[in-house]
């Protein structure tokens, strides 16, 4: 490889040379040809001369332009188009150069619109991958309201309702709606037997009538979960032998949500969701779930101490029957009923003979006693369905649906054999009873308890221990 200095190396070193070699050439041709002229030595001078001067203009006119150009397309090469080769004189090498120069220039345009063009499309994609995750957020932002309206209105429901069948209704219809067409179910814990029993549901087929279901505890996922107090997910029910298809009720397999309704001391019963196709929950799925279930927990423990409370309010301390106002409750819807059907039923008077000689003789909790065992005694003798409740003090009244004033007085008359039967503490005590029928002798509560009491007046006065189907007519 020649060096750079190297003379032949350059465009311009060969024409002069060539041109000086010509010269001489042509000065040693002549002077053979024609020996009168120049001489060798003058032609050698005046070849140097042409080959110097051709050098010089030609290292000015084509080496220098030329390697202005060449040095411009190394440039180009390492990608590096801002260069541009000088042009001085206007001949067909400077038109290259600025033919090279304008291709410079186009490259260069079109590489400011490529790097525009990638600044564009990145911010493209930025644009797009931003909105992506406005959409994603606006979604989980929907779905966290829908969440905390559902919630909201169960816990409106649990400070305005307090008929507890209601309040089941309303969170098994707002939790499927909220989650989607679900099968879901509410079990309450039976407060005698302690079972679990299903008492609404939402979202099954209507042949699935699972309400009135009834698990004990450790029985099936449901009873699992009541013994746990955990809440369990079943991804898949076909593969765990544990779910009981609420005893074979409901076949349907899927996804089963179990949460436990608890208050902090008490298990109050168990909110369930049924999903199609196995793996249906995510985490936010059983949050959303434990949630409801924690309102449902609220609305039913305030429901159940308010009947608590009104159960209370209708009660009668000592003997534990209705009371009073119980009773004006039940003859009121008892004449609607029978009003309607044209039913007949019987109203009894009752009162314990000389109750207060029993005090006076053995004392006042003596009494309080007699008056809880005649109240018992009287209960037993009676049909479910027939109401019984302390008016006050030792009387006694009792309603006997779909019983005219024959049946009435017969089931009277039992009820007085009974209590005379009756052994108590302190001896035995009797009863006095005044009958009074639906409509015969009143269409009104007043008017049969105005009837039934002049009825038992008459037995009293008749010799007590008797029942008195009529005011005039008094059984012995
Ligand atoms: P009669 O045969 O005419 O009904 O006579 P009686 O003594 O049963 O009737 P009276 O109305 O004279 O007396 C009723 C008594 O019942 C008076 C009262 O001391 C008693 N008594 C009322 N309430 C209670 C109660 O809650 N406990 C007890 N131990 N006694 C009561
Ligand atoms: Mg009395
Ligand atoms: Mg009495």
């Amino acid at each position: 490889m020649l060096p750079e200095w190297w003379p032949w190396r350059s465009a311009a070193w060969r024409i002069g040379a060539v041109a000086g070699l010509l010269t001489v050439a042509l000065g040693f041709l002549e002077s053979y040809l024609f020996p009168s002229s120049a001489g060798l030595l003058g032609y050698s001078m005046v070849g140097l001369a042409v080959a110097t001067g051709t050098f010089v203009v030609g290292r000015f006119f084509i080496q220098k332009p030329l390697d202005e150009l060449r040095r411009a397309l190394d440039q180009a090469a390492d990608s590096d188009f801002l260069l541009r080769a000088a042009t001085h004189h206007p001949n067909e090498l400077s038109g290259l150069v600025s033919a090279a120069n304008r291709l410079f220039a186009r490259i260069t345009d079109l590489q400011v619109q490529s790097i525009e063009s990638r600044r564009e499309l990145s911010l493209k994609a930025e644009l797009a991958n931003k909105a992506s995750i406005i959409v994603e957020k606006n979604a989980a932002l929907a779905t966290r309201l829908r969440e905390q309206s559902l919630l909201f209105d169960l816990l409106r429901t649990a400070s305005t309702t307090l008929d507890l069948e209601d309040i089941l209704r309303t969170i098994c219809e707002n939790a499927s709606a909220a989650l989607g067409y679900e099968e879901v179910a509410i079990l309450l814990v039976d407060p005698q037997s302690q079972k679990l029993v299903v008492r609404a549901a939402h979202g099954f087929p209507p042949d699935a009538k699972i309400v009135g279901t009834t698990l004990t505890p450790g029985e099936g996922i449901s009873g699992v979960v009541a013994e746990s107090r955990q809440a369990l997910v079943i991804p898949d029910t076909a593969k765990d032998t544990r779910y009981l298809h609420y005893k074979g009720k409901h076949l349907q397999d899927g996804s089963f949500l179990c949460c436990p309704i608890q208050t902090r001391d008490r298990l109050l019963g168990l909110f369930n969701v049924l999903r199609p196709g196995a793996n249906g929950f995510a985490d936010a799925d059983i949050r959303l779930a434990t949630s409801i279930a924690s309102c449902a927990a609220l609305a039913i423990a305030n429901a159940q101490l308010h009947a608590d409370v009104s159960a209370l309010s209708m009660t009668d301390e000592l003997t534990g029957l209705p009371n009073r106002r119980a009773f004006q409750q039940r003859i009121d819807e008892e004449i609607e009923r029978a009003d309607r059907g044209e039913d007949a039923f019987g109203v009894l008077m009752i009162d314990i003979d000389h109750f207060k000689r029993l005090n006076d003789t053995h004392g006042h909790a003596a009494g309080d006693d007699a008056l809880r065992l005649v109240a018992r005694r009287l209960r037993s003798s009676l049909r479910r369905l027939d109401h019984l409740a302390r008016l006050g003090g030792e009387e006694f009244v009792a309603i006997l649906p779909r019983q005219a004033r024959i049946s009435s007085t017969q089931i009277a008359e039992k009820l007085r054999a009974a209590v005379a039967a009756t052994q108590l503490g302190v001896g035995s005590v009797t009863i006095s009873i005044g009958v009074a029928t639906f409509p015969d002798d009143g269409r009104t509560a007043e008017t049969l308890l105005e009837t039934a009491d002049r009825a038992l007046f008459a037995a009293k006065r008749a010799g007590r221990n008797r029942v008195s189907s009529s005011p005039e007519r008094p059984h012995a």
